[in-house]
Order: C-alpha cells, then sequence, then structure tokens
C-alpha cells in the first residue's frame, strides 16, 4: 500500500520510519523495512503498526545508507510477520517492496516451484522477486536487464522497488497502475508512492509512468521504458505551501 525508498549518505532507518508514518492515512495492515550495508542486507517486518516495528527495532542496530519501507494492505495471503512486505529472492541477494496485484502469479509460482525455488509466504509479491532472479539467472544478464525482461511477463499492477547486495548504492524501482514518485536530492535519491515523505528533504520530483523502469544511485538517475528506450527524466519542482 505504501512505499518509502532511500539511497544517499545518510541514515535511511529515521527517513523511512518517518516517511511510512507519513503514508499511514493509506491505511495498512503491516509493516517492514529492509536495510543494506557493507556487512549485510536485513530485513525487519512486523504485522501491525509503524510504530510496532519501531518498539521492535528499538535495540537493534539499523545501519545503512540505503534502504526500503512499506505498510502492507492485504490481497494475497493473510496479514501476519512473513506476508509482510520486503521479500527476498530464493538466494536472499535481492529484496523487494510491492504495492499492487500480480494476476498471473500462480502459474510464476509453479514453474518457480518446477525450478527448485522455495517460497516463504502466501503472497503475490514474493514470486515476483523470486521471477526476477530466475530471469537474471536464466538470461545471464544485468539485474537491470532481469528486471525489464521479467516485467514483460508480469500481468497485474505495480510500484515496486527493489534492492540487491551486489549493487549496494542503487536502487531499481518500476510501475504500472500503481504510483511512484521519485524525489531529487543532493546525492541522495528518495521513492514514495506521494511526495508527502519527501517533501522536508526536496521539492524536485519525477513521476515515475507506467511501464517505467528507474535505476537510482548516489549521483544518478537513468529511467528506461520497459521496451528498453531511454526517457530523459522531467524534474517537477514542487510550490509548498509553509
Ligand atoms: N498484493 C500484495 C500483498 O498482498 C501487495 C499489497 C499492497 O499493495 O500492499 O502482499
Amino acid at each position: 500500500c505504501g512505499i518509502v525508498a532511500y539511497t544517499g549518505y545518510r541514515q535511511a532507518y529515521p527517513i523511512l520510519i518517518k516517511g511510512l508514518k507519513r503514508l499511514e492515512y493509506r491505511g495498512y495492515d503491516s509493516t517492514g523495512i529492509a536495510l543494506l550495508n557493507e556487512q549485510s542486507l536485513n530485513v525487519y517486518k512486523k504485522k501491525g503498526k509503524v510504530s510496532d516495528l519501531e518498539d521492535f527495532l528499538a535495540d537493534i542496530n539499523v545501519n545503512g545508507t540505503i534502504g526500503i519501507g512499506h505498510t502492507r494492505w492485504a490481497t494475497h495471503g493473510e496479514p501476519n510477520d512473513v506476508n509482510a512486505h520486503p521479500h527476498y529472492s530464493f538466494s536472499k541477494n535481492l529484496a523487494m517492496i510491492h504495492n499492487g496485484i500480480i494476476e498471473n502469479y500462480s502459474s510464476l509460482k509453479q514453474e518457480l516451484i518446477n525450478h527448485g525455488h522455495e517460497f516463504q509466504s502466501q503472497t503475490d509479491s514474493e514470486v515476483f522477486i523470486h521471477f526476477i532472479e530466475h530471469v537474471q539467472e536464466k538470461v545471464n544478464c544485468s539485474l537491470e536487464e532481469a528486471i525489464r525482461l521479467a516485467l514483460k511477463e508480469i500481468v497485474g499492477a505495480y510500484a515496486i522497488v527493489i534492492m540487491s547486495k551486489d549493487h549496494p548504492n542503487t536502487l531499481f524501482a518500476a510501475r504500472k497502475g500503481s504510483p511512484l514518485v521519485i524525489g531529487v536530492g543532493e546525492k541522495e535519491y528518495f521513492l514514495a508512492s506521494d511526495a508527502t515523505p519527501i517533501v522536508e528533504y526536496t521539492n524536485d520530483v519525477v513521476y515515475l509512468d507506467d511501464y517505467e523502469i528507474a535505476v537510482l544511485s548516489r549521483d544518478s538517475l537513468t529511467i528506461k521504458t520497459i521496451e528498453d528506450e531511454s526517457i530523459a527524466p522531467y524534474i517537477h519542482t514542487l510550490e509548498m505551501e509553509l
């Protein structure tokens, strides 16, 4: 239901928690965060409020300057800790948050099970991230290319953000039918379902369009369509009332 993500020079965790609280008005049943640092990719998720996740993490070292955060409104699989996002790939190399519904998830899931994938959750979303990993292995291509090829097979609606251990400063995002806004800072980028978590850091935003894939590193932003055409990012400057 709600997405917040950050890559840059600041600690991501406080930005994600604050952002998720700003998106609480959208309604949700569970919350989760993934953070990447030099040592590891860590995923924390809980049924309940953003403040429940915050309490759960009070004594944990939540270090990392890149991260993704999600509030879930369950469509496939009951609200519980395991079904909460982020979901991760079979190798635990990739983590993903997803808003929307994957309509062809059950046939994709069966195909992946036939290839040895095991699933933790009942969600359509977990199938999505396993499928991207599967495509990357099969085609032997970059992660960006695997995301693009996988999206061509996905039926349904999505806003997704993906992080990879192999790309420690980079967020990969895409949308079709669910909103996603990029916040453009100085050597930092934000992503969110709407601009409310972003505006306290920057007024410069790029609205991602359907069938577009964005790759955000600390100091670069590239956008392509799922047909592999480059798009020049159009930056809107939001006028904020103080
Ligand atoms: N369909 C996904 C799920 O049930 C995402 C729901 C959402 O948009 O929060 O986990």
